[in-house]
């Protein structure tokens, strides 16, 4: 018999802002797979945008985890903690000519594109070298970009479908190390999620562009297996812009404060997600019993101020 992966996904929260209802729809339908289909569950602490993670975002972060009742099987790790294999990458990508050094900002390479004199001279409208040749990552407090090649690339993702993105129109040569000294997402991600055994990714689908770029840095780098993906719609708020701090306070922990019972804020993320489903307290146990992802509407979900004043209680 063939040697079989053992199949792993992750939980991986950005502890820069707290978790809101948008955040706990993808983590709960993520975790109901996992569960479902016998994959391990691994919770990394993505904390490389910002200042360090302090203590205490990451002891709430937990705490709202547990409070919806979802659990791990690894972590957390903290994703800073250890950059070594990530310059390691950066060192292969450099040598194999994949990555060159670039201190332009994304204003400048704008401004070059569109100069008005740009009939009269060449114009950098990439800020690629003209021949790329295989260097050293000998400095790291300085931004590198990936070279990216032009091609299609055919993401078969598990909810969204068959989606074919090209990475050169949509990012062109995107960063993947920054200077302040730390990988950028891209290859943060690949590189952790393949050091760690990742085979199901389960996210937003405001990422499904990235998991085009993502397949180009395994590929570039000799990684793999790519992960299975499946994309799920964002929740917005009720003038259609990603739910965030200005539709008020979405956050789990408010509600939690507020003497909200995880059932309703449930009852909620399996009315989004389970059509005909109307708000109701549920359970952990029955909303993975109920939830079936080839059902779950394609269509992002609108958290209105109906759905918040049930929330709460006063409706
Ligand atoms: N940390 C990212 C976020 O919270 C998720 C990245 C990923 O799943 O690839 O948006």
């Amino acid at each position: 018999m063939p040697a079989t992966t053992p199949h792993a996904t992750r939980l991986a929260p950005s502890p820069t802002g707290a978790l809101h209802l948008g955040n706990a729809r993808t983590f709960v339908v993520n975790w109901i797979l996992a569960r479902r289909h016998g994959w391990s569950v691994l919770l990394r602490i993505e904390d490389l945008d910002g200042p360090r993670v302090k203590p205490e975002a990451l002891e709430q972060t937990l705490h709202v985890l547990d409070w919806l009742g979802l659990d791990w099987d690894r972590g957390p790790i903290v994703q800073s903690e250890d950059l070594e294999p990530h310059a390691q990458a950066m060192d292969q990508l450099a040598r194999s000519a994949w990555a060159y050094p670039c201190n332009l900002s994304r204003t400048e390479i704008a401004a070059a594109a569109s100069a008005p004199n740009a009939g009269d001279a060449p114009v950098p409208i990439t800020t690629r070298p003209r021949q790329l040749q295989p260097a050293r990552f000998d400095d790291r407090q300085t931004n590198w970009r990936f070279a990216t090649p032009e091609r299609d690339i055919r993401i078969d993702d598990t909810f969204a479908g068959r989606v074919t993105i090209n990475p050169a129109k949509d990012a062109g040569d995107f960063v993947i190390w920054t200077k302040r000294g730390t990988p950028a997402y891209q290859l943060a991600v690949v590189v952790d999620d393949a050091r760690q055994g990742i085979t199901h990714v389960v996210r937003g689908d405001d990422l499904l562009p990235s998991a085009a770029r993502q397949v180009l840095l395994y590929e570039a780098l000799g990684l793999g297996p790519i992960p299975t993906y499946t994309h799920l719609p964002l929740v917005l708020g009720p003038d259609g812009r990603r739910l965030a701090k200005r539709h008020g306070d979405t956050r789990l922990t408010a509600y939690q404060q507020q003497g909200v019972p995880v059932e309703r804020v449930l009852g909620l993320l399996a009315h989004w997600s389970i059509p005909e489903f109307p708000r109701r307290p549920i359970d952990l146990p029955e909303f993975a019993q109920r939830l079936q992802l080839d059902t779950m509407p394609r269509e992002p979900v609108t958290c209105t101020a109906e759905d918040d004043a049930w929330l709460l209680g006063r409706s």
